[in-house]
C-alpha cells in the first residue's frame, strides 16, 4: 500500500485494489469504524476519503466561528476521551486535530485513501462483492460501509440570475478565505447553525450586512467557556471524573426527549428561556418581532449562541425577512421588490440530507440505484442497513439523526452493531449478509408511527428533517440509549446470511441460527 502522499497524487490506476472492508469516508464515522476494526485485529480494509485529510464535517467547515454546538466532553469517542479540550464547546480546528491524532495514535492512517472520491458502487451478484469506481482507480470490496455523512453536500438554492453575479459567492462550507471581506457589502442567506455562528464573526469587519432570514430560529444562551488549566490537569490525572463529567452531560441531554418525542408542552420552560434570551438581547421591538419564531421550540434545532442578537442589532446590519427572489450582476432583489448591492453572497443553506447524491451513485442487487429504492424517503433497518443492497452497511443513515445529543454516541452504537455483524459472519461462514424486506419494512413503519407526536412533526415548522415525500426520515425519535440497546447485539435473524457462491454461481442461505 502506497504512501497517503503517492494516493492523493498519483494519476488513477487502472490495476483494481481489493480490500475485504472499504469504509467510504473519513469522518467521525469512518474513522471510528477504522479504529474499531483496527483493535478487533482485522487489517483488511480501505478507507476512501475524498478530501485531502480526515475529519468530514470538521475538516470541510471552516467558516470563521465554527464550533461544535454539544459540549466537547461528550463529543468524542467514548475510547479516546481527550482531557485536553480547551473550551467546554470545542471550536472547528480543534475538533480536526483531535481526529487526526485519533487517526495515528490508533495507527489506521496506512489504510487511509485521501483524495480518492467514490464515484460508483455497483453490487456484483456473481462474485459476492462491491465495484467501485473512484477518483484513484478501481477497488473491488467484500464489505462496503458507507459513511458520507448527511451534512456533507452543500446545497444551494436555484435563484434566477445566480450566475449573472459579478460579486464572490460562496456557501458557508466552502468557505473563501482568500477573499477579504472587510469593508465589503455581505448578504448571508439563511439563519441556521452555521449562520449564527459566521455573522458575529463577519459583522465587525463589514461594511454592510444584510441577512436574509426566511424562520427565525431559536436561540438559547451559550455556556461556551474556556476549560482551565487546572480542570485540564484534573481530567488528565483522573479520567474517571472527565467520564463523569461525560456522563451528567448526556444525562442532562437526554431529559430533553419527553418533551422533542412525547410531550412537546413539556418545552414552554425552555421555550421562555429563549423568549427572555430574545428580549434580554434585542431592545428593538420591531428586530425582536422579526427575530421571534412562530413555531413550538425544538421543532428546528435549538442553536447556542449569546452572540447572533448583538450581532444584529448593530448598525451596520439589516435582517430582512422577504425571500430571495433574484439575484443581479450587483447585489440580489427581494420577494417585496427590494434590490440590496452585494459584494459578496454567502449561502449558509445547508446541506442534502433527505437527497445526498451518495445514493444515486450506489447500485444494488436487482439493478436498482438506492435513490430509487429510496424515492424521496431514506430508509434503513436500523439506521444502517437496506434490503436489495447486500454486504452494505450505512453509517449516520436515515433515521438516525439528532437534535439534541451527540452523534458520535449513536455512531458508536452502530460501530458495535457492525463488529458483531462480522463477527457472526464469520462464525456462520457466512459470505453475505442482507436485511430481510419485512424486517426493514416493519421498522421503518414502527419508527413513523412515532414521528406524528414529536416536535420535529406537529411543531409547526418545515425543517431540513422532513424529506421530499412529507415524512421525517432524518431523526431518532427516542432516547438515544433504545437506539443503543437495539444495537448492542446484531440481530442476525432479520438478516438473510449466505454461504459463497457456488462455481455455478448460486449461493445458499444459512440457517436462521446456529444449530
Ligand atoms: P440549516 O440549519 O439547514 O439552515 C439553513 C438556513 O438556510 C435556514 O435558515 C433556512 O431557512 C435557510 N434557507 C435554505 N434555503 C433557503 C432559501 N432558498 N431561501 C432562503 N433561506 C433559505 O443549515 P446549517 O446552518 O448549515 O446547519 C445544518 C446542520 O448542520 C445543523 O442543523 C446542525 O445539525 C449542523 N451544524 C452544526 C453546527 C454546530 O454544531 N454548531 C454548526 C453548523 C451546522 P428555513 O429555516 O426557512 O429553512
Amino acid at each position: 500500500m502506497g504512501t497517503v502522499a503517492e494516493q492523493a497524487g498519483s494519476p488513477a490506476p487502472t490495476e483494481v485494489r481489493r480490500a475485504r472492508i472499504g469504509i467510504l469516508g473519513a469522518g467521525f464515522a469512518g474513522l471510528g469504524l477504522a479504529i474499531r476494526l483496527k483493535q478487533a485485529g482485522i487489517e483488511d480494509f480501505v478507507v476512501l476519503e475524498r478530501e485531502a485529510e480526515v475529519g468530514g464535517t470538521w475538516w470541510a467547515n471552516t467558516y470563521p466561528g465554527c464550533q461544535c454546538d454539544i459540549p466537547s466532553h461528550l463529543y468524542s469517542f467514548s475510547f479516546a476521551l481527550n482531557p485536553d479540550w480547551t473550551r467546554t464547546y470545542a471550536k472547528q480546528g480543534e475538533l480536526r486535530d483531535y481526529l487526526h491524532e485519533c487517526s495515528h495514535r490508533f495507527g489506521v492512517r496506512e489504510h487511509l485513501r485521501l483524495g480518492c472520491e467514490v464515484l460508483s458502487a455497483v453490487w456484483d451478484d456473481g462474485r459476492a462483492l462491491w465495484r467501485l469506481e473512484t477518483s484513484a482507480g478501481p477497488y473491488e470490496v467484500e464489505m462496503m460501509v458507507a459513511a458520507p455523512g448527511p451534512l456533507s453536500e452543500p446545497s444551494l438554492p436555484s435563484v434566477p440570475g445566480l450566475d449573472s453575479f459579478s460579486g464572490e459567492i460562496w456557501h458557508t462550507a466552502r468557505w473563501n478565505h482568500d477573499y477579504p471581506l472587510e469593508g465589503k457589502r455581505v448578504v448571508v442567506v439563511g439563519t441556521g447553525a452555521s449562520a449564527i455562528q459566521a455573522v458575529p464573526e463577519i459583522q465587525p469587519l463589514v461594511e454592510k450586512l444584510t441577512v436574509l432570514q426566511r424562520t427565525a430560529p431559536w436561540v438559547m444562551p451559550h455556556r461556551d467557556r474556556p476549560i482551565t488549566r487546572f480542570e485540564r490537569r484534573l481530567y488528565r490525572r483522573f479520567p474517571g471524573l472527565q467520564r463523569a463529567v461525560r456522563a451528567g452531560v448526556y444525562g442532562l441531554r437526554e431529559l430533553l426527549v419527553p418533551g422533542l418525542v412525547y410531550q412537546p408542552r413539556l418545552l414552554r420552560g425552555i421555550e421562555r428561556l429563549a423568549r427572555g434570551h430574545i428580549a434580554k438581547q434585542v431592545p428593538d421591538p420591531a428586530l425582536r418581532a422579526k427575530l421571534t419564531p412562530d413555531y413550538t421550540i425544538g421543532c428546528k434545532r435549538i442553536l447556542p449562541s449569546s452572540r447572533w442578537y448583538p450581532a444584529l442589532n448593530q448598525p451596520n446590519v439589516e435582517v430582512v425577512t422577504s425571500g430571495l427572489a433574484e439575484v443581479t450582476p450587483d447585489g440580489i432583489r427581494t420577494a417585496d421588490g427590494q434590490f440590496c448591492e452585494a459584494d459578496v453572497i454567502i449561502f449558509a443553506t445547508g446541506f442534502y440530507v433527505t437527497d445526498i447524491p451518495f445514493a444515486a451513485t450506489v447500485t444494488g442487487s436487482d439493478g436498482r440505484r438506492l435513490s430509487e429504492v429510496w424515492a424521496g424517503s431514506p430508509q434503513a433497518y436500523r439506521g444502517t442497513a437496506i434490503p436489495g443492497f447486500p454486504n452494505m452497511f450505512l453509517l449516520v443513515g436515515p433515521g438516525t439523526g439528532l437534535g439534541h445529543n451527540s452523534i458520535v454516541f449513536m455512531i458508536e452504537a452502530q460501530l458495535h452493531y457492525l463488529l458483531d455483524a462480522l463477527s457472526t459472519m464469520q462464525a456462520r461462514g457466512a459470505r453475505t449478509v442482507e436485511v430481510r424486506p419485512e424486517a426493514w419494512e416493519r421498522y421503518n413503519q414502527r419508527l413513523q408511527a412515532r414521528m406524528g407526536q414529536t416536535v420535529w412533526n406537529s411543531g409547526g415548522c418545515m425543517s431540513w428533517y422532513i424529506d421530499a415525500n412529507g415524512r421525517n426520515t432524518t431523526i431518532w425519535p427516542d432516547f438515544t440509549w433504545r437506539f443503543w440497546q437495539q444495537l448492542r447485539r446484531f440481530d442476525s435473524a432479520a438478516y438473510r446470511l449466505s454461504s459463497a457462491p457456488s462455481p455455478a454461481g448460486q449461493s445458499v442461505e444459512l440457517a436462521a441460527h446456529p444449530v
